[in-house]
């Protein structure tokens, strides 16, 4: 009888680890997998290459270069609302729709830089810029480190 006892104890512990071992998929998921992290890392590297770029555009802007303006804005920084998405999705979820959003407004800005580019609106495209910068450095910010 006792050993009865200690062998349903066994199979009960052997079930409980089982169904233990099933939910933690589901738990919540807090931390990066070195995987997910080197991911990271390399699509990090082409946002912030286009980061570093960002005074070439506040050069045209101060200089009323509209032309520069609207050719930087769809050639280098055409990519930019594709990359940031492409990062944002490798993101936890708490972050993920913060960049998300962030990214969309940051793309907004860039909108609003074009049209006043073609109104010849420096106050306008000045402001935008600053914007524009606010969101991009927001969203850089929600990044984990890596080892870069
Ligand atoms: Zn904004």
């Amino acid at each position: 009888m006792a050993r009865l006892r200690s062998l349903t104890g066994l199979l009960l512990a052997a079930i409980a680890v089982f169904v233990i071992g099933c939910s933690a998929p589901a738990a919540k998921v807090t931390t990066y997998t070195p995987e997910q992290l080197g991911l990271i890392e390399t699509y990090a590297s082409s946002v912030s290459g286009l980061r570093e770029r960002m005074p070439e555009l506040e050069t045209y802007i101060d200089q009323q270069d509209w032309v520069d303006v609207q050719y930087f804005i769809h050639g280098p920084l055409g990519e930019l609302r594709i990359r940031m998405d492409r990062l944002a999705r490798q993101l936890l979820p708490g972050s993920q729709d913060q960049a998300k959003t962030l990214a969309k407004e940051l793309y907004r800005h860039l909108v609003k830089i074009d049209e006043a580019a073609a109104d010849r609106d420096t106050p306008l495209a000045s402001s935008q810029y600053y914007e524009a910068l606010k969101d991009f450095d927001a969203y850089l910010d929600l990044l984990p480190a890596t080892d870069l």
